[in-house]
C-alpha cells in the first residue's frame, strides 16, 4: 500500500516537492487555506519574475544566510538543475539582465503557475483547497472550523513567511509551533524598504526615482545595484540584499547606517582630482556636468553635508564615495518580499525532518534562513523541496 504525504500550504516548495515525489510509491495530497495554490508564486511574477539566478552555483551559494543550511540542498538541485525542471514543465527561461533568470519574453506568471499545477496534477497529486491547518489536536492535524483530523504517514509543512500575507502567508500558524514548543523565531521583514532620516521635502520631491549603477556598503557588505527613493526612504535591489544587516543594526542600536557610493567605477582620488580640476565655477555644477551624479544625489550631497563640507573637495569627494545614511526603521513586514524568521534551523535536521517530531518536516521560508532578491528565494524553496522529495523517494519501506 502506498504511504500518504500531506503537504501544509501550496506555494513555491510544495510545488516542487509534490511535483518530485514519487506518486508511485506515495499518494501525495496538498492542503491549501486558499482556494488556489501558489499566489505568492503569482505576487512574485508580477514585477519581474526572477525565478532563479545563473551565478556559478558556488558564488550563488554565499548568497544565502546562514550559508551552510542550504548547502547540500543547493548543490544537490542547482540552478541549472532547476531550468531544466521548468523546460521539462513547458517553462522555457533566458537569463537577463545581472545574470537573473525569467521565463521566456511572453510567458506570463499565470501560465508559469498554471504548468506547474497541470504537471503535479498528471501525477494524481490531489489539490485540498480552502483547507486551513488549525494546528494538532490528540496528536492530529486539524483543518478548517470544523476541525477535519487528517491523518498521514509523513507531515510536510511548506507554510511560507510572514511577508504579503494577502497571498495567504500570514506566519499565524508559529503559534502552532510554539505550542508543540519546537523553537521559533519572531518573524521580522526581509527583502524590505527603510524609512531614511533625510527631510519631507527630499522624499517628496524624488520618491519614485531609481538610482541604477550605484553601490551601499557597511563594515562588511558591499553591494551593487539599484536604489528607488520612496516616500519614507529607499527600496530597490541595493538596500534588499543589505536589509538583514540593516535589522540586525537597528535590534542592536535602535537605527542603522549604511554608506551609499554614487560612482562604483571610480575611485576617490580621480574623483578629488576631478573637482579640483574643473572649469566650471559652480561646484553642483562640477558634479553635474563633470561627474555626472544626478540631480537628486547633488540634492542629497547638499541637504546632508553642511554648505563648508559641501564645498570642500576632499570631503565631496569622500562623500559621493560614502555617503551616511541613517536608517530609522524598516518597512512593515506586510510590505516587505520576504521574512527572515519562523521555526528556528536547530529545530531541523539535515533532510527538515523536526527534531522533536518525528515525520515532520519543514521546508521553504517558513524556516529562519534569508537570500536576497533576484532569484535566491525560489531557487531556495525550489532546491529544498527537491532534496526532501529525493529524500523520501529514496526512502526504504519501514
Ligand atoms: C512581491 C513579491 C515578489 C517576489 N518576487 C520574487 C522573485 O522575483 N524571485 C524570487 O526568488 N522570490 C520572490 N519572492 C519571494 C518568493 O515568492 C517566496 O520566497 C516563496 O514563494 C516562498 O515559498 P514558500 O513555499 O516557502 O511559501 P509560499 O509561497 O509563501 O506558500 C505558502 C503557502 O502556505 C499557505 N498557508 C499558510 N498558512 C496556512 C495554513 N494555516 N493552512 C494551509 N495553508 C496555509 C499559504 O496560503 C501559501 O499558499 C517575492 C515575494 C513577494 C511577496
Amino acid at each position: 500500500m502506498k504511504k500518504k504525504i500531506a503537504i501544509v500550504g501550496g506555494g513555491t516548495s510544495a510545488l516542487v516537492l509534490s511535483l518530485l515525489l514519487d506518486s508511485n510509491k506515495y499518494e501525495i495530497d496538498i492542503y491549501e487555506k486558499n482556494k488556489k495554490l501558489g499566489r505568492k508564486f503569482l505576487v512574485a511574477g508580477d514585477g519581474g519574475f526572477n525565478l532563479t539566478h545563473a551565478s556559478n552555483i558556488d558564488e550563488m551559494i554565499q548568497k544565502f544566510s546562514p550559508t551552510f543550511f542550504l548547502e547540500q540542498s543547493l548543490q544537490n538541485f542547482t540552478n541549472e538543475d532547476f531550468r531544466l525542471f521548468l523546460r521539462d514543465i513547458g517553462i522555457p527561461t533566458y537569463i537577463g539582465s545581472s545574470k537573473r533568470v525569467f521565463p521566456e519574453k511572453g510567458i506570463k506568471p499565470i501560465q508559469v503557475l498554471n504548468s506547474f499545477l497541470t504537471a503535479i496534477q498528471k501525477k494524481g497529486v490531489i489539490f485540498q483547497t480552502e483547507k486551513e491547518w488549525k494546528g494538532w489536536k490528540n496528536g492530529k492535524l486539524i483543518f478548517g472550523i470544523q476541525e477535519t483530523e487528517v491523518e498521514a504517514d509523513f507531515i510536510v509543512f511548506a507554510l511560507g513567511g510572514a511577508s504579503w500575507p494577502i497571498t495567504g502567508s500570514t506566519g499565524s500558524w508559529i503559534s502552532f509551533f510554539a505550542q508543540q514548543e519546537i523553537p521559533t523565531k519572531p518573524f521580522v521583514a526581509s527583502n524590505c524598504g527603510f524609512t531614511t532620516n533625510w527631510s519631507k521635502e527630499y522624499k517628496q520631491i524624488w520618491q519614485g526615482t531609481a538610482l541604477k549603477n550605484i553601490a551601499l556598503f557597511t563594515d562588511s557588505s558591499y553591494q551593487k545595484g539599484e536604489l528607488v527613493i520612496t516616500a519614507k526612504g529607499i527600496e530597490g535591489n541595493a538596500i534588499y540584499a543589505l536589509s538583514g544587516e540593516m535589522q540586525r543594526q537597528l535590534k542592536v542600536n535602535g537605527s542603522a547606517s549604511v554608506h551609499l557610493d554614487m560612482k562604483p567605477n571610480v575611485n576617490v582620488e580621480k574623483i578629488e582630482e576631478k573637482l579640483l580640476q574643473s572649469k566650471q565655477k559652480n561646484t553642483s555644477n562640477i558634479l553635474r556636468i563633470d561627474l555626472k551624479i544626478p540631480e537628486l544625489l547633488v540634492s542629497l550631497l547638499k541637504e546632508s553635508l553642511s554648505k563648508e563640507d559641501f564645498l570642500n573637495h576632499t570631503i565631496l569627494a569622500q562623500s559621493i564615495k560614502g555617503l551616511n545614511i541613517s536608517i530609522i526603521e524598516s518597512s512593515p513586514i506586510q510590505e516587505a518580499i520576504s521574512s527572515i524568521g519562523g521555526v528556528s534551523l536547530n529545530a531541523v535536521d539535515k533532510n527538515f525532518e523536526i527534531r522533536s517530531l518525528p515525520n515532520h518536516f519543514c521546508i521553504g521560508e517558513m524556516l529562519d534562513w534569508d537570500a536576497p532578491t533576484g532569484g535566491y528565494l525560489i531557487q531556495g524553496c525550489a532546491s529544498m523541496g527537491a532534496w526532501l522529495a529525493k529524500y523520501f523517494n529514496q526512502l526504504n519501506e519501514r
